[in-house]
């Protein structure tokens, strides 16, 4: 493959966040006693070169995994507004489960009266008939005020009471903010386990398990199964859990698999109880080989082992990327964490990836995946921005550009192909046998339709930009004279006095 230079030096990010201003805010907190939840934040998520959010508001990924646990109760103390948008897209997203609230206003925030509503909410919600665990979460608001979530009780009758703060400006992204509460939820479940025996997980099989760390395709588990099976391995709980037993069987396996690369929280529970952690994943050929070997060795199985696995999943695995090859130019960018490993995919089924950007950090569970892209001429940018992300696919021009929703409105726009990560990549298998399968055909399907792009990006040409949209206009509509230059004489009058009361 032909190796492209790295792309040029990307425009600042523009746009303020919601939160209002990182700087502020994180003062704000720690002046309220938030100084060990903030460094702690900052040590776990380091920060990109961007103000975030750039996405959704990153206490949805922390909200999801809380209400997708069976007999864990959500709530959440924030602003009215952020309150809503979590709601409103944790249903879009299906959660069919109630999102509790905890409101408040000025006074209840200054008297700490929101800190005694919060726990008199947990207290209502605690039933041992109905939930195994009450999550509580702090928003911006709250945590830049030092709403003590640490003060609240941390069990009420049998139901274990977390509180987290999951604020905008600590944690980049939502993909983090997972990472937040699972490694809250294994913490406690460690110390349970510390302290005594505990109750046996539904679906305990005696077996040497591995902890699969991420939020898989349903398929990929099955897969990564096929793959231990000859190595006398399984694959076990995953990490984010379904349910609270399932934290004890995690944390119980012979080895971790961090498959999604920026769960540092959640590792440092594995470590401290004792359980080796493998980065990257069975992607490809290559990618499958190195894994078997990596995750072979921390669970304690044999060379003979590790060459039965080789045997039983590399030929297939070959044979379906020999059959499905990729000839296409691609970039890829998201925020979901496996964006490495896709663009490992996609380059070992013959495609072109020479940029690759992801919005998570870079973590040593990545770096395998790192080197084996930087060695192919592929430029990896932890902690993309959209900026980054737009400039890199402008410059490289690709078949197929794989992205958030502006980057492919962004390549739509301009006639090119493209697909949205999170639904089209991260909604279909990415490992072993199925994975290399499912990738070669959605690219396929894809790159075919850049000439049709092509002509009806020709033919809507003007229709919908900017003083032309919109409808029942005969023809195109005409400013009011003289508006655009007041309005232009009025900004500048504005800007002049903001500057005057800043000196
Ligand atoms: S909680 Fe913070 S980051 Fe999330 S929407 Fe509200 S202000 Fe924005």
């Amino acid at each position: 493959m032909d190796t492209l230079p790295p792309p040029a030096a990307p425009p600042e990010p523009s746009g303020s966040p919601c939160h209002g201003g990182r700087e502020t805010f994180d003062a704000a907190a720690r002046a309220a006693g938030k100084t060990e939840v903030m460094d702690q934040l900052m040590k776990d998520y380091p920060r990109g070169p961007h103000d975030q959010p750039q996405s959704m508001c990153p206490a949805f990924g922390s909200l999801r995994v809380g209400l997708r646990m069976r007999r864990v109760a959500t709530i959440l103390s924030g602003s009215a507004c952020c309150v809503y948008g979590l709601t409103f897209t944790s249903h879009f997203y299906g959660a069919k489960r109630t999102v509790g609230y905890v409101p408040f206003n000025s006074e209840t925030l200054v008297t700490g009266k929101l800190f005694e509503d919060i726990r008199d909410a947990v207290h209502e919600t605690a039933k041992p008939e109905d939930y195994d665990a009450v999550i509580i979460t702090n928003l911006c608001v709250p945590t830049a005020s030092g709403v003590p979530l640490d003060l609240l009780p941390k069990e009420i009758n049998g139901v274990r009471i977390i509180g987290i703060d999951v604020p905008g400006f600590g944690v980049p992204t939502h993909a983090e903010a997972k990472d937040v509460l699972t490694g809250a939820m294994l913490r406690y479940a460690r110390n349970e386990i510390e302290k005594g025996p505990v109750a046996r997980p539904r679906n305990y099989k005696e077996a040497r398990n591995v902890c699969l760390i991420g939020e898989l395709f349903p398929a990929d588990p099955v897969g990564i199964g096929q793959i231990l099976a000859p190595m006398g391995l399984s694959a076990g709980a995953q990490a984010p859990c379904r349910e609270w037993r399932d934290l004890y069987s995690a944390l119980d396996s012979v080895a971790v698999a961090a498959l999604h690369p920026f769960y540092t929280a959640s590792v440092r529970e594995f470590r401290a109880a004792g359980r080796n952690i493998v980065g990257s994943g069975p992607v490809g050929v290559e990618g499958t080989d190195a894994w078997i070997d990596a995750i072979g060795k921390a669970a304690g199985a044999s060379e003979s082992e590790r060459a039965a696995a080789r045997q039983a999943v590399l030929p297939a695995i070959r044979g379906v990327l020999a059959a499905n090859p990729i000839k296409a130019r691609i970039t890829v960018s998201g925020y979901e964490g496996s964006e490495l490993l896709v663009a490992r995919l996609l380059i070992e089924a013959g495609a072109e990836v020479p940029y690759v950007g992801t919005a998570c950090p870079r973590t040593e569970w990545s770096d395998p995946d790192r080197e084996w892209l930087l060695a192919r001429g592929c430029h990896v940018q932890y902690r993309a921005s959209l900026e980054q992300d737009l400039a890199a696919m402008l410059e490289v021009k690709p078949d197929l550009a794989i992205g958030t929703t502006p980057l492919v409105q962004k390549a739509k726009e301009l006639g090119w192909p493209a697909l949205y990560f999170t639904n089209m990549i991260s909604a279909r298998p990415l490992f072993s046998i199925a994975g290399a399968a499912s990738m070669a055909g959605i690219v396929a399907a894809q790159t075919k339709g850049r000439e049709r792009f092509g002509r009806m990006v020709s033919f809507f040409e003007g229709v919908g930009t900017p003083d032309a949209a919109g409808y029942g206009f005969t023809e195109k509509p005409v400013d009011p004279p003289g508006f655009r230059d007041r309005q232009r004489k009025l900004r500048a009058a504005k800007a002049k006095s903001e500057e005057a009361v800043g000196t």
